[in-house]
């Protein structure tokens, strides 16, 4: 049987909607959200990110604001830069884009950002903060495959959930989402990655496999059982030259041969991509609406 296709696309509109409202009701009390995104360099991915957050910012009603700056930027320059977004009362999210110049120390800048104000989820103090299972700023990506599951009706409770990969900002806090001790959570958690013998073996356990490598196409239909929930992290770019473009995007997961083994899969595009948006606006209101309390 064909698996359910998980529709980032739709959830991620489901929830800018949802934003939206909740927006409005901020602004009738007298506060628009505000996100600053600091762009150093020109690297021509980072400078389409920062674009479709700001766009997306204008489609909920959030004030975004993006500072841009040369590859020659010292670090001096943008600690200041930060400082001031820190005391800024109309920001109420910072997102510092990464990669920084190699002459940035960039774990120094997240360290410096206002952990009230860190809607990426970085900061040592939420990424503590999410660990002992306390109210916090998630990491966007993983918070997206959350909700995507929780919209979907897939509670990980007492399931084998798989994660490739062991990034800071992907791998390691899905592992810390799943693992708490929370409803739609509670799940056996294993987390795998280069050094990780019998990978094979490994995502064989799985019934909900979460793969974020890198490595196009890279998990085959004879890793997974029949019934897993595939979650497909990756983005590739693959040289495909019946496209107009050259290449085509494609996840960590070989879609075409595992799908029909699945019982629910993201594609991409189109699946977990879509969410992390989304999930960064949703941390920006939701710091708007401390500003309200706080007031
Ligand atoms: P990183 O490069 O930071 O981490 C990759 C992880 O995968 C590492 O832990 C690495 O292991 C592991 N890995 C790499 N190759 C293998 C392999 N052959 N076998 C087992 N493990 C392997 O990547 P990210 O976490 O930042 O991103 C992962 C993917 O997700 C990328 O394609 C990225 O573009 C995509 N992504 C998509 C997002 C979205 O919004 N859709 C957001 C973020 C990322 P080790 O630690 O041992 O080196």
């Amino acid at each position: 049987m064909a698996a359910t296709i998980i529709d980032g696309k739709a959830v991620s509109k489901q929830i800018k909607a949802e934003l939206k409202e909740k927006v409005e009701v901020l602004k009738k009390k007298g506060i628009i959200p505000g996100l600053a995104a600091v762009l150093v360099g020109d690297n021509p991915a980072s400078a389409t990110y920062v674009r479709s957050k700001a766009k997306a910012c204008e489609k909920v009603g959030i004030y975004s604001e993006v500072i841009k700056h040369p590859a020659t930027l010292s670090e001096k320059e943008l600690i200041n830069i930060i400082q001031e977004l820190n005391g800024r009362e109309n920001i109420d999210g910072i997102l510092v884009q990464s990669p920084l110049p190699k002459h940035i120390d960039e774990p120094a800048m997240t360290l410096l950002i206002d952990p009230k104000k860190d809607v990426d989820g970085f900061h040592p103090f939420n990424v503590g903060m999410l660990l002992i299972g306390q109210p916090t700023y998630q990491s966007c990506t993983p918070y997206g495959i959350m909700e995507l599951l929780k919209r979907y009706d897939i509670d990980p409770e007492g399931k084998e959930v798989v994660i490739l990969g062991r990034s800071n900002i992907v791998g390691k806090p899905m592992g810390a989402m799943m693992v708490q001790k929370a409803r739609g959570a509670n799940a056996t958690v294993t987390i795998a990655h280069s050094r990780t013998k019998n990978l094979p073996d490994v995502c064989r356990r799985a019934d909900i496999l979460i793969a974020a490598i890198g490595q196009p196409e890279f998990v085959k239909s004879d890793w997974i059982r029949e019934g897993v929930v595939i979650i497909d992290v990756g983005m590739n770019r693959v040289d495909d030259a019946s496209s107009e473009k050259g290449y085509r995007l494609c996840g960590d997961v070989d879609f075409k041969n595992c799908e029909p083994k699945a019982s629910f899969i993201t594609p991409v595009p189109g699946g977990v991509g879509p969410m992390t948006i989304a999930m960064l606006l949703t941390n920006t209101v939701r710091s708007a609406e401390r500003r309200l309390t706080a007031k």
